[in-house]
């Protein structure tokens, strides 16, 4: 069991508040994402759970238990971090044997749990090897095998991708969760990348500034975001924001476009901010009623679909068209949004209009 709990966490580094009032609880085996801009204060979150990090003010618990005062060592936490802190003049046994033996596990044991976590990771035929011998997925590995062989109650993984080129970063994507999958213990990682957040976690925290935006599965995030800040940090191409107000069934943008809304979206008053998934507009007949005229900017062809740069409402939007375009830019475009994709935000605030 292992439900690590966040209450009122506050951090300051001298003056700088750098972790405002964050309040998570991440149960017992679940794969939590920390996702945000550089500087949100992720990897401060994550020290302060291993211990590497005082608390200000607020408390951490694992399964009910306070751990603000106690020692990193003793928290039954393992740590991957993205430069894979292996040591160099070790072999890959003896790196992922290193904790086993700092207990003074008898030697049978060590050997075994060795083996078995280099079977799980595909390393069993590299275990005589140093570091600078092994690729850097290969590192990646063996620096997951150390945290493994530590059997804890909990993982954290700090960036462990970062330093890994794209093909292999989406194949140990798929090997994380698969570890997961196998061990099902509670994992905690920390990644500036909203895609890995998306195809990783079963739930997403994210933050920005030092404090926490929302939390919710990777669909609840990206179908209902809570702000526009998570409705633009999350998805790629990001979502579309154009300012204006609603007047009868249309937005109308700050040039006097008018948008035909879909009929689900609420009929708010003031200034707000309509959010367009550039997956929710799709090309649609001159005449029909919900059709809104853009410009073709430019088309990015990627095979299956385009991404294109329109001008709409004033404003340059993109938008990802299921459909190879030929069309020359420069060419009026009648496009209409779907229900799936539109949001409506409070200007002033952000806050999603419910
Ligand atoms: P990145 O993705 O760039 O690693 P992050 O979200 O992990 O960013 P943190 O490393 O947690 O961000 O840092 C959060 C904020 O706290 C940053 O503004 C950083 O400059 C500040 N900070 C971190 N460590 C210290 C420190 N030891 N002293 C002062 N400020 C610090």
């Amino acid at each position: 069991m292992a439900r690590v709990e966040i209450r009122k966490l506050h951090k300051h580094y001298g003056d700088f508040h750098a972790l405002r009032d964050l309040e998570i609880t991440m149960e017992d085996g679940e794969f939590v994402v920390l996702v945000g801009p550089s500087g949100c204060g992720k990897s401060t979150l994550l020290r302060m759970i291993a211990g590497l990090e005082d608390v200000s003010d607020g408390e951490i618990l694992i399964d009910g238990r306070v751990i603000n005062e106690v020692d990193s060592k003793d928290r039954d936490i393992a740590m991957v971090f993205q430069n894979y802190a292996l040591y160099p003049h070790m072999t890959v046994h003896d790196n992922m044997a290193f904790s086993m033996k700092l207990r003074r596990a008898p030697a049978d044991q060590i050997r075994r749990e060795v083996e078995a976590a280099a079977a799980t990771l595909g390393l069993s035929d590299h275990l005589k090897r140093y570091p600078k011998q092994l690729s850097g997925g290969q590192r990646q590995r063996v620096a997951m095998g150390r945290a493994i062989v530590r059997k804890p109650k909990v993982f954290l993984f700090d960036e462990p991708l970062s330093n890994l080129d794209a093909k292999l970063r989406v194949k140990m994507r798929s090997e994380i969760r698969s570890l997961h999958r196998r061990l099902g213990n509670t994992m905690i990682y920390v990644t500036h990348d909203q895609v890995e957040a998306l195809t990783m976690a079963d739930r997403i925290v994210v933050m920005q500034g030092g404090v926490v935006e929302q939390i919710g599965s990777p669909l609840e995030l990206y179908d209902r975001p809570a702000n526009v800040f998570v409705a633009g940090f999350i998805g790629s191409p990001s979502m579309n924001i154009l300012a204006g107000s609603i007047t009868g069934s249309a937005f109308i943008t700050q040039d006097g476009t008018a948008i035909p809304l879909p009929q689900n979206l609420p009929h708010a008053a003031g200034e707000l901010l309509l959010g367009i998934r550039p997956e929710a507009l799709v090309r649609c007949d001159p005449a029909d009623p919900s059709a809104v005229a853009a410009t073709l900017v430019s088309v990015e062809p990627t095979g299956a679909e385009s991404h294109v740069s329109l001008t709409l409402g004033g404003e340059e939007i993109v938008a990802v068209i299921r459909e190879r375009l030929a069309d020359k830019p420069g060419t009026a475009l009648s496009l209409k949004l779907l229900a799936a994709g539109a949001h409506l935000f409070d200007k002033a605030t952000g806050a999603r209009v419910p």
